[in-house]
C-alpha cells in the first residue's frame, strides 16, 4: 500500500528528471529571495544558469549547521514574512538554536511526507495513532499529527510524558500505533512490567512503535519489540530539511527510502566535500526541492550512512538510506578511538544480564580520557553473589576492548538507577569539556 503510488513506484529516470526540473527551480529561488544565498553563491563564482544537469551539483557551494545559526532567526528564509504560516526551532543544544519557516504549502508536504511513512508501516485511515512525541517548537509532534491526519488516520495528540494516562488511551481509545522517541518506549515497557498483571500490553490493540528523534540501534528494535510484542519502524528527520518524515522504514525494515521527489540526497567524504557513489558510507547531505519558505541547498546533516537502490519487497523504488546510527555531532574520540555511543549500545544489549538503560560517563584524568560505563542490570542478578556481578563486568569490559578497540570502567547499577527521560535520552555525559 502506497500513499502517492505515483511517486512512491516512480521509475529511477523519470524521478531524475523530476528531481532536475525542481532542483532548477530550488536554487535559483534560493538565490533570488535570499541575500545570504545570493551572496555565498556568488563568492563560490556559481550562478543557478550554470546548473543544467545533476552533474552540476558539485558547484553548488554547501549549507552548514553554522551558517543557519549564523543567520538567526529568519536570515535563511526565501518568502516575505506573511507567507510564512509556521516556524520550529531545534532545541539548540551544541550552540544556538536554528530556526526553520514554512509556508502553507510545505506545512501541507511536512504532512504528506509523514503520512507516506504511515502508510508504509501499514497504517491506514482505520488506525489510531497516538503522538507521544513533544508538542511545540520540536517538529516531532505537530509532525506525526498532522501527517496522521492527513492519512485520515484518527490521531491522539497526547505529547510526551505522563506515562500512567498513555497507557490508559492505549487501552480505552484502542490505539494502534505510538509516535514516540524509542528511549521512551523502552520506558513505557519498564512501566508495563511493574503493572503486571493489572495491565496487559497483549491485550491491547497496540501493533507498531513509530520511533525516532534519537539513534536506535538493531538491538534496541529486538528489545522493544520482543518486550512489548509490537513492531517497531524508524522514521528519520531533521528539522533543517523539514522534520520527521524526510525518510521512513517499510515493513521490510532494511533500511529507510527517502522522499526523493521533495529531498535530493547525496553522499560526500565529510573531509574533502567530494560527491561519494552510491553504496559508499559517508556523510548525508540534504538538498530541498520544493520548499518555499526555508530552502535548504546542500545542507550538511553531519549524518553519517550510505544510499543504496534496490528493488524493495514493498514496491517502492525510492532510494534507501542505511538507519542512522551516528551523527557526526556525536561521534565520541576515545584515546584517539572514534566510537559512536550507539555502537556502545549494541555491545551491552548483546551481554546477557544487562538492562537497556546506560549512561557514558568521559572524563579526563591525567590528561588521559577516562571512560565510565554505568549500565543498569536485572534484580534477579543484582541479589546474586559478588562473583556473578564481577564475571559480568569482565565479559562487558572485554568486549568492550574486542569489538571497539577501548576500555572502559564498567559500573553495574540496580534497576531505574539511572534517571528516564520522556523525550530524548541523556546517553553521554562529557566532562572532558568542562
Ligand atoms: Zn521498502
Amino acid at each position: 500500500m502506497y500513499f502517492n503510488k505515483e511517486i512512491e513506484t516512480m521509475p529511477l529516470k523519470k524521478m531524475r528528471e523530476l528531481q532536475l526540473e525542481r532542483l532548477k527551480w530550488s536554487i535559483s529561488h534560493a538565490y533570488e529571495n535570499n541575500a545570504f544565498y545570493h551572496k555565498k553563491f556568488e563568492a563560490a563564482g556559481f550562478h543557478p544558469n550554470q546548473f543544467k544537469s545533476l552533474d552540476d551539483m558539485k558547484r553548488v557551494p554547501f549549507l552548514t549547521k553554522q551558517d543557519m545559526r549564523d543567520n538567526y532567526p529568519f536570515g535563511l528564509f526565501a518568502m516575505p514574512m506573511d507567507k510564512v504560516v509556521r516556524v520550529h526551532s531545534s532545541s539548540g543544544t551544541t550552540g544556538n538554536a536554528t530556526v526553520v519557516g514554512y509556508t502553507r504549502k510545505d506545512v501541507d508536504i511536512f504532512a504528506e511526507v509523514v503520512a507516506r511513512c504511515l502508510v508504509a508501516y501499514g497504517a491506514s485511515e482505520k488506525d489510531v495513532i497516538q503522538v507521544a512525541y513533544g508538542y511545540g517548537l520540536f517538529t516531532g509532534g505537530l509532525g506525526l499529527h498532522y501527517g496522521a491526519e492527513k492519512l485520515g488516520a484518527l490521531t491522539v495528540p497526547i505529547s510526551g510524558g505522563n506515562t500512567e494516562r498513555q497507557l490508559m488511551l492505549i487501552k480505552d481509545f484502542g490505539t494502534t500505533m505510538l509516535a514516540c522517541t524509542p528511549s521512551y518506549l523502552l520506558n513505557i515497557a519498564d512501566y508495563i512490567e511493574k503493572k503486571r498483571p493489572d495491565y496487559d500490553i497483549s491485550k491491547t490493540k497496540l501493533r507498531a512503535g513509530i520511533l525516532g528523534a534519537e539513534p536506535w540501534s538493531e538491538a534496541m528494535r529486538k528489545e522493544i519489540e520482543t518486550r512489548l510484542g509490537i513492531n517497531a519502524y524508524d522514521i528519520y528527520g531533521l528539522s533543517e530539511v523539514i522534520g520527521p518524515g524526510v525518510s521512513c522504514e517499510c515493513q521490510e525494515k532494511s533500511g529507510l527510502h527517502v522522499h526523493e521527489d521533495h529531498f535530493y540526497v547525496e553522499i560526500i567524504d565529510p573531509e574533502t566535500g567530494d560527491i561519494l557513489p552510491e553504496g559508499e558510507k559517508g556523510e548525508i547531505v540534504y538538498t530541498t526541492i520544493t520548499k518555499e519558505a526555508f530552502p535548504g541547498i546542500r545542507y550538511r546533516s553531519r549524518d553519517i550512512t550510505r544510499l543504496y537502490r534496490e528493488p524493495c519487497k514493498c514496491g517502492r523504488t525510492l532510494v534507501k538510506m542505511e538507519k542512522v546510527t551516528g551523527r557526526s555531532d556525536d561521534m565520541l574520540i576515545i584515546r584517539g578511538v572514534n566510537v559512536f555511543p550507539s555502537q556502545i549500545e549494541n555491545v551491552l544489549m548483546e551481554v546477557e544480564g544487562t538492562e537497556p538503560h546506560y549512561q557514558i560517563i568521559l572524563d579526563r584524568k591525567a590528561a588521559l580520557d577516562d571512560v565510565e560505563v554505568m549500565v543498569e542490570v536485572s534484580e534477579k542478578l543484582f541479589s546474586d553473589e559478588v562473583k556473578v556481578l564481577d564475571n559480568l563486568k569482565k565479559k562487558i569490559s572485554d568486549r568492550f576492548r574486542s569489538v571497539l578497540g577501548i576500555s572502559a570502567k564498567i559500573t553495574l547499577v540496580e534497576p531505574m538507577t539511572i534517571a528516564r527521560s520522556e523525550g530524548k535520552a541523556v546517553r553521554v555525559v562529557d566532562r572532558r569539556k568542562i
